[in-house]
């Protein structure tokens, strides 16, 4: 890739090199290093922390393949939702961006039977949504049951597997079984992100909401339990800082891209364009979070620790 940045780890994170000028790499892109596109807005999960407010038609193939084609030079596509796999002709859809990025599915798992052997090689890997062992799972989430028989269906496939945790003040107690859950499903990553205030996540108590140094502590604590414990999984953790606002470009079912989270936007998104209608280049160039997405992706601005260190 351009930029000085280049995809490592079978496309799973971003590898820069220590001396990487951020401004000077973001400047150098013509395109995103990882876009977000969201293949339906339906799910069959009703998380508490879900930022999903707003339901709009699922884009058709044809639709998807124009934004396929406008996404033309983006390293990595998120195929995200919703749930990605309620659609039934998801398949189809993975193939569309299959061979022109690198694709990874954001998903809950439940719908994995459907599609596992058909996405399987084609997708780098799934991101399942797991905050820890059945009962925080159950009170956060959702199904834990569906869920973890989805994730064995993934592995069976031979998709590889990363898990993300949405990290609440009461679940704190069970980000360590968390990240055992991640390292005896042999997941490569565990991802801790902070809650974000937009859709049920308006309706959680205030002292859900953790501050950036409670954040840091855990992760410290956690990256010595990792190293106690010979875990294998990289760990993440995103807290919501200045450094990060507006890093992800999320591309929604009617083509809109929108930067997220811009903590000061309604509903924390900022209006980007379509990529129903122009190329990722226009989007990027008019684009203000440059340096946050690079520095984010390669994990300059949040926590993180790579696979088996
Ligand atoms: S967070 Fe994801 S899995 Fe949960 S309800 Fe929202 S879209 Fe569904």
């Amino acid at each position: 890739m351009s930029g000085g940045v280049a995809y490592a780890f079978n496309g799973q994170h971003f590898a820069a090199p220590a001396e990487l000028d951020i401004t000077a790499a973001a400047n150098t892109l013509t395109a995103p290093l990882s876009v977000i596109v969201q293949v339906t807005k339906r799910c069959d999960f009703d998380c508490t922390f879900c930022s999903e407010t707003l339901q709009l038609p699922d884009p058709t193939l044809d639709q998807l393949d124009t934004i396929r084609q406008n996404l033309t030079g983006t390293g990595r596509v998120f195929l995200s939702g919703g749930e990605p796999l309620m659609r039934k002709d998801f398949g189809e859809v993975v193939d569309i961006f299959h061979g022109h990025h690198i694709v990874a599915v954001p998903t809950n798992a439940t719908h994995a039977a459907d599609h596992a052997r058909n996405i399987a090689g084609k997708i780098a890997y799934a991101n399942v949504g797991l905050e820890g062992p059945r009962a925080a799972f159950r009170r956060v989430r959702g199904d834990y049951d569906r869920t973890m028989t989805g994730v064995r269906v993934l592995q069976e496939a031979g998709i590889p597997l990363a898990l993300s945790a949405v990290v609440y003040r009461s679940t704190l107690s069970v980000l360590p079984y968390t990240v055992q859950i991640g390292d005896v499903l042999d997941a490569t990553k565990v991802k801790l992100i902070l809650p974000l205030r937009k859709g049920n996540a308006l309706n959680l108590a205030d002292h859900e909401f953790i501050t950036t140094g409670e954040a840091d502590a855990v992760f410290a604590r956690l990256r010595d339990l990792r190293t106690q414990m010979q875990w294998s999984p990289a760990l993440r953790l995103t807290a919501w800082t200045p450094q990060n606002e507006g890093h992800m470009i999320v591309v929604e079912p009617n083509g809109v891209a929108r930067a997220w989270p811009v903590y000061d936007a309604p509903d924390l998104w900022e209006p980007l364009g379509n990529a129903l209608e122009e190329p990722i280049a226009d989007i990027w160039a008019r684009y203000r979070f440059k340096e946050n997405h690079v520095s984010k992706y390669v994990g300059r601005s949040i926590h993180a620790l790579a696979q088996g260190v």
